[in-house]
């Protein structure tokens, strides 16, 4: 499943391909497990509204929409309707689930398989080619729903989705903190808690346990403030070093153009069992918990 690193990955990618740009046709498969927001409604905000920005919240991909007062209005409208239409966006949420992508496409490329959601771009000014954006889900995990933002009142700015929990990399220390020590859960648990922190899943939780040298059997109520502050630490490196690379691609994540990431060849634990733990030699060993298979080493992770 994609984390925050592939997710921050698609999300980038897809925005500096098609920020600016207006959505002229919606195309969807009528598949209901996918949307979570009736199809026809979906299809109606989208249709010749503009993509202000993609960017991503936790593990979901938000798409901020703005509606131009005229339609077939250039893909640049003038300030003032911008600034008239800023207190209604729409945004669309994808979760990309277990197997979704979010494809940035040229029309004439065919369809994959499991394509669920075809949107037809106005293309950037003076380029003739258009585009399309492709969800793309075999297993239908993923989800696509609309959010609007509760409307801006006097010197605010509408309240945009902020998802379910905290954001893993600028979280402050006491906040990161005062989310985890109450927890009487293990860490590694209390980690892919989504409403504490957002975004992290079994790769990342397993490989920064590994570099805060923590076992993930660990209470997290029990860990004191200095391991609570090395896990921060080593947490938002480790994020940020994967999206340096693009993702971690352990089974079918690829970015928006489709090509894959790097960060699975820093993988120092996670689906290493049995090799040698490249500090101190002992076999990695992988444990159930949580439900979910959890990758340690005995010897450095206390
Ligand atoms: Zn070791």
């Amino acid at each position: 499943m994609p984390e925050l690193p592939e997710v921050e990955t698609i999300a980038a990618g897809v925005h500096a391909r098609v920020h600016g740009q207006r959505i002229v046709r919606v195309w969807t498969s009528g598949k209901p497990q996918t949307f979570k927001s009736p199809e026809d409604e979906i299809a109606r905000a989208l249709t010749g509204a503009r993509i202000e920005s993609v960017r991503r919240v936790g593990k979901t991909i938000v798409m901020t929409l703005h509606r131009g007062k005229t339609p077939g209005a250039p893909s640049f409208p003038a300030l003032s309707e911008r600034m008239g239409s800023v207190k209604t966006p729409t945004e669309l949420l994808i979760h990309l689930g277990m197997t979704g992508r979010l494809l940035v496409s040229a029309p004439e490329i065919p369809l994959a398989p499991h394509t669920h959601a075809v949107l037809t771009l106005s293309g950037a000014p003076g380029e003739s080619a258009r585009r399309e954006i492709r969800f793309v889900d075999p297993r239908r995990f993923g989800r696509i729903s609309l959010h609007a933002p509760q409307p801006a009142t006097d010197n605010l700015q509408p309240a945009t989705f902020s998802g379910p929990g905290s954001e893993p990399l600028t979280i402050s220390l006491a906040g990161f903190i005062a989310l985890f020590h109450p927890r009487r859960t293990p860490i590694k648990a209390a980690l892919l808690n989504q409403s504490l922190l957002h975004g992290i899943g079994n790769i990342y939780a397993d490989e920064s346990l590994f570099r805060a040298a923590i076992r993930p059997t660990r209470q997290a109520a029990l860990l004191t403030r200095a391991e609570l502050a090395r896990l921060r630490t080593t947490l938002v490196k480790v994020l940020r070093h994967a999206i340096q690379l693009g993702g971690s691609s352990v089974s079918d994540y690829v970015d928006a153009d489709g090509a894959r990431g790097f960060f699975q060849l820093q993988h120092r634990v996670y689906r290493r069992t049995g090799q040698p733990c490249l500090v101190c030699a002992t076999p990695i060993r992988r444990i159930t918990l949580a439900g979910r298979s959890t990758h340690f080493c005995p010897h450095c992770q206390r």
